[in-house]
């Protein structure tokens, strides 16, 4: 089994030592924007105690992570009119994970548009609007 490494992104990014833009959180998960979105309104939920992905998180860590997934999924809907919802989730490089925090992939979908190829970066005002509009369909 391979290890967790507490200098991970996402672990710096549950610490605050480097900035993300924030979604949700409770006491068992972080919901923040992808920052290279292969959808609009493409977000990631993880869990704030360390799990290098789904091979070695707890019952609890993944029971926690999929109803947070579940609620975003109604949010990113909702914000973005959308028709459904892709999750993804990926485990150790042959899996394809390139960050080694689990996380879930929540993608907004609609009817006929394919994914965008994954490693362009955000504009970050547009990321900024979009979160602004999931933050609003959380809270409605
Ligand atoms: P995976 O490990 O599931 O293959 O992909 C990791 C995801 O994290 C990618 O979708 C990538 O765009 C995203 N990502 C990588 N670095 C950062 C970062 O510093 N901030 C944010 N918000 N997302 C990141």
């Amino acid at each position: 089994m391979m290890t967790y490494d507490s200098d991970n992104i996402f672990a710096k990014i549950l610490r605050g030592e480097i900035p993300s833009e924030k979604l949700y959180e409770d006491d068992a998960t972080f919901v923040f924007m992808d920052i290279m979105p292969r959808a609009d309104g493409h977000c990631l939920v993880i869990p704030k105690d360390a799990a290098r992905n789904m091979l070695d998180a707890s019952p609890a860590q993944l029971a926690a992570c999929l109803a947070t997934v579940q609620k975003m999924g109604h949010a990113v809907m909702k914000a973005f009119a959308a028709d459904g919802v892709t999750v993804q989730q990926f485990n150790e490089a042959a899996g394809g994970q390139e960050v080694f925090h689990l996380h879930y992939h929540v993608l907004p979908r609609h009817d006929g548009v394919a994914l965008r190829p994954p490693g362009k970066m955000a504009d970050f005002d547009v990321l900024k609007a979009q979160a602004a509009k999931i933050r609003a369909a959380l809270s409605e």
